[in-house]
């Protein structure tokens, strides 16, 4: 199943360009079946993680040889902590995500969880580890419930209704017709953006995965229910470590710390209101914001 979220970003483009919401199965295994880049250390051990301190050392990355796209990263998100990544579209933030779940060796430095370098653990162990919630979630066409338990192979019916509840989406379910075998889909119930990204919150909650990344995972939602789910997706956070990656600055204001990337290097690093006094990159990117914000309240009166 890991092998399913390999190529986030090409799901979502193809996602995008379909437009029916939904992928049935065969398609998308037609759409992954590329060969994997990376493959397991000789006597790789399965990852161990004691609390979830991730730390990024020098990282280096380059899709193509002689374009670097990240160029010495370090980072470091203590146990439990929130990090966000803000910055411009292209700096590589999507690319930090990615390197995390092994999609891809870095080119330079590394990376590790509790102290393990995550090219020297299994894969299978490294993924079981850490849970995405993307921007844009495929559901199958099959049942809500399934889409849920797609989270964790074997969960239970309580604890999918369990995971449901966590993700305030389990009223929703109990109004349908079917409950939670009600089928979604071209034929079925079709889902409104926060509902899908509820569904995605659910199968996290299901996986209860130490190390969360939020990848943009309300840029597609909008503003009225992004101000919805980040309610669900702060209580989430709660007790792992996260990394949350966003353009929209709104949804990173509470995080320990803020890195701003930007063409592949940390410009800033702070809090929200160290940043802010600091008045460079993050502040005029807030700034920005705030007045688009501004005018966008004034457009809806
Ligand atoms: P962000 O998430 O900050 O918008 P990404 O990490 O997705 O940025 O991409 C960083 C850079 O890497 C961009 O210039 C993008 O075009 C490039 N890139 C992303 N994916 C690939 C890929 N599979 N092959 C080559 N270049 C890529
Ligand atoms: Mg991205």
């Amino acid at each position: 199943l890991a092998q399913l979220f390999r190529p986030l970003d090409m799901l979502g483009m193809v996602y995008r360009t379909i437009r029916q919401g939904v992928l049935d199965m065969g398609a998308m295994f037609d759409l992954i079946d590329t060969p994997s880049e990376v493959v397991d250390a000789p006597g790789a051990q399965p990852l161990k993680v004691a609390r979830g301190h991730v730390r990024f050392e020098d990282v280096r990355f380059a899709y193509e040889d002689g374009m670097p796209i990240l160029k010495g990263i370090d980072l470091d998100v203590p146990a439990g902590k929130t990090l966000a990544v803000v910055g411009p579209s292209g700096a590589g933030k999507s690319t930090l995500a990615r390197l995390m779940y092994r999609f891809y060796d870095l080119t330079g430095g590394r990376i590790t969880i509790d102290g393990q370098d995550i090219s020297q653990v299994t894969q299978a162990s490294l993924r079981a580890a850490i849970g995405i919630v993307p921007q844009d979630t495929v559901l199958f066409n099959d049942t809500i419930g399934y889409n849920i338990a797609y989270g964790r192979e074997g969960a239970g019916d309580d604890e999918i209704r369990t995971a449901a509840r966590g993700a305030a989406i389990a009223g929703f379910i109990e109004r349908q017709p079917d409950h939670y075998e009600t089928r979604v889909g071209e034929r079925g119930l079709k889902l409104s953006g926060g509902e899908k990204q509820r569904v995605a919150i659910a199968r996290t909650l299901l996986k209860n995965p130490p190390v969360l990344i939020l990848d943009e995972a309300t840029s597609a939602l909008d503003s009225r229910t992004e101000g919805e789910i980040l309610d669900t997706l702060q209580a989430i956070e709660q007790g792992r470590t996260t990394i949350v990656i966003a353009h929209r600055l709104s949804t990173v204001v509470h995080a320990d710390e803020i890195v701003v990337l930007e063409a592949g290097e940390v410009k800033e690093r702070g809090t929200h209101a160290q940043l802010l006094r600091r008045n460079g990159l993050y502040a005029e990117m807030w700034n920005r914001q705030a007045q688009e914000r501004a005018e966008e309240t004034l457009a809806a009166e």
